[in-house]
């Protein structure tokens, strides 16, 4: 059983509330680390009001005990982050928590979470089905559980504007727990640190240089490779597709003999990506440090459930390199801190004012909608704006390294290639059929042809073996054919050799009007009709916005057209179609 510093076993919740004395306990259902960051902030904050915080990863914890926390801890107040990922689904962290929610739904039995105060705040994207499918279920069960909700759930959408979500959450959420505790919600500008510097905990012979977690497995590389263990493969292969001075897309080829690593087409390649070196001397000049100058964070509370914010210790330049995001937009909780440390009355007021509720459209403007990271708040100053820049913030660096989000592993792009790179795979649902002789019908225009020439390159080598073939449609499109039309000679290798049966390609921008995937998929309705008539899978692939919805809204038109159903009945067959798995969908905003 783990142990906590002081000896209590780390997975009993109720004995960690009691010994932490914690008001308000937060627990967050994270996949990519901004739900866990999120939760760091409410605790951040319920520190300032002078209610002592608990933060908690839900998997930590046997989450039986939330009736007798009901029972004998009645002034907690329970928070819940929770992000909804893929198709509606939780979070790895939260799978056990859903199920135990989804049984004590099911089986009726007696759970009564009567006298259980709580709050929760659902993460998710309503580009995707399924809009934080999560947050919803949580906050649905709880109350039919029983629980007594201090403040509305609050849905938080990545893809207008999460942090304004997240900021309106809690400006319910907060009078409504201070006044739980008779403290003052306006009193919240006592700045809290969750992290100190500790230079004697320094050991020389222990210096991280960028490993994700364990000390030495960049240079020592042992298998298995994992997210938190990953391969450091040699880029063997960099090359533009495009024939475009203003754009660019780069084929990568990455070395990954001797790795053991396994995948199947359709999976994707995860990076971990550096942060530009001049944009960290940049942001290291400005904030007066030596780059290879010894770091060491650790947590002020013993109970804190990370003791360092990433692995410590390490230099200045690699924690600004590979652990934090110095490109990352700038949250209120981020500004809020730097208020304190303007030497200018004006800028002062003003960087406060972002902050305030009359200053939220203002905050809106310029952070979210111009793209203001804290590099340019900080480093840059620009000035056409009202106070120009903010140059007599005077933060410490550790204390901004501290506020930073963390530096997370990309699947899609990364902005830095060097010659070596340390990745990992990420296993993704999106799958060939079993057998290869089910035909499919693969749309992705853009980037999201990747994993297309992946299948096709699968499909060419189970034919080398004899297997026999399905009929095999892609639907590309890109902007012009002569600059974006990438893989060309590669596709039409397959579709010469057989293994894919018919190419359409849209060239949006080579005519007056645009023509997109979804139009050609209309001119060769009936063809994908048959297809789908004869058990075909349906893959889509790009840009979640526009493309997979305008292309959903086709297949429901196709399916229409070709069979007289009802609009809602030609929703119900694709819907059933995603659910048997013949219709996937892999799409990004
Ligand atoms: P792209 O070149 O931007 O677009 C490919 C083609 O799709 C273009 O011809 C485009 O036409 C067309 N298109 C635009 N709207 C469409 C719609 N509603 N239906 C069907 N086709 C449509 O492709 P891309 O570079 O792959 O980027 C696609 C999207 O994915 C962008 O929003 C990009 O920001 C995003 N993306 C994200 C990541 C990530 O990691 N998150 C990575 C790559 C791309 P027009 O441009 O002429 O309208």
């Amino acid at each position: 059983i783990p142990q906590s510093p002081s000896g209590i076993d780390d997975s009993d919740f109720l004995a960690k509330l009691k010994a932490t004395g914690a008001q308000v306990a937060i627990f967050y259902g994270s996949q990519t680390g901004t739900a866990e960051d999120f939760s760091l902030r409410l605790a951040r904050e319920a520190k300032r009001f002078g209610i002592t915080p608990l933060v908690a990863d839900i998997q930590d914890y046997d989450m039986e005990c939330l009736q007798t926390v009901a029972k004998e801890q009645e002034n907690t107040v329970l928070l819940f982050c929770v992000a909804t990922y893929g198709e509606g689904e939780p979070t790895d962290n939260a799978l056990e928590f859903y199920n135990f929610l989804k049984d004590k739904e099911e089986s009726g039995d007696d759970f009564d979470l009567t006298g259980l105060k709580f709050g929760v705040f659902g993460l998710g994207n309503k580009t995707y089905d399924h809009f934080n499918a999560m947050g919803m279920f949580v906050d649905k069960m709880l109350d039919k559980l029983g629980g007594q909700r201090i403040t509305d759930l609050g849905l938080g959408d990545d893809d207008a504007n999460m942090e304004e979500d997240f900021v309106n959450w809690k400006e319910q959420l907060w009078p409504e727990v201070c006044a739980l505790f008779g403290k003052d919600p306006t009193d919240s500008e006592i700045s809290f640190r969750q992290y100190e510097l500790r230079p004697d905990l320094i050991n020389k012979d222990k210096i991280f240089t960028g490993e994700p977690h364990f000390f030495g497995s960049f240079t020592k590389q042992k298998r298995p490779f994992t997210q938190k263990n990953p391969f450091v493969a040699q880029v063997r292969e960099r090359r533009e597709l495009y024939d475009d001075d203003d754009r660019s897309c780069l084929h990568i080829e990455l070395d990954i003999a001797g790795s053991s690593l396994k995948y199947t087409a359709g999976d994707h390649v995860a990076v971990y990506p550096k942060n530009n070196p001049s944009l960290v001397e940049a942001l290291a000049a400005r904030l007066g440090i030596e780059l290879d100058e010894l770091l060491y964070l650790k947590a002020t509370d013993e109970y804190a459930k990370k003791q360092t914010p990433f692995p410590c210790a390490c230099t200045f330049r690699t924690a600004l390199t590979h652990y934090v995001d110095i490109c990352a937009l700038p949250g209120h909780n981020i500004i809020q801190e730097l208020v304190q440390y303007a030497q200018d009355e004006e800028e002062k007021s003003r960087l406060h004012h972002l902050v305030t509720k009359e200053g939220r459209q203002e905050f809106v403007k310029y952070i979210h909608d111009d793209l203001r990271t804290v590099l340019e708040l900080t480093v840059w100053f620009v000035p056409e704006l009202l106070c120009a820049g903010f140059k007599s913030v005077d933060v410490p660096a550790d204390h901004l390294i501290e506020l930073l989000p963390r530096l997370q592993p990309r699947c899609c792009h990364v902005n830095l290639i060097d010659e070596k790179v340390p990745v990992f795979v990420r296993r993704s649902t999106f799958r060939l059929p079993s057998k290869s002789r089910i035909p499919i019908i693969m749309i992705g225009p853009g980037t999201g042809v990747a994993p297309f020439r992946g299948f096709l390159q699968e499909r060419e080598a189970l034919k080398a073996k004899g297997k026999t073939l399905g009929d095999a449609l892609l639907f590309f499109g890109c902007q012009h054919e002569h600059k974006h039309y990438m893989y060309r000679e590669e596709l039409e290798e397959f579709l010469e050799s057989g293994v894919l049966s018919e190419l359409h390609s849209a060239f949006s921008r080579d005519q007056q009007h645009k023509v997109y995937v979804q139009h050609l998929m209309k001119n060769n309705a009936k063809t994908i009709w048959k297809m789908i008539d004869a058990g075909a899978h349906i893959y889509v692939c790009g840009d979640a916005k526009h493309m997979a919805r305008d292309v959903h809204r086709a297949l429901v038109e196709i399916i229409k057209a070709e069979t007289n159903l009802s609009t809602q009945d030609a929703e119900t067959q694709l819907k059933t179609m995603a659910q048997q798995r013949r219709f996937q969908q892999d799409v990004w905003s």
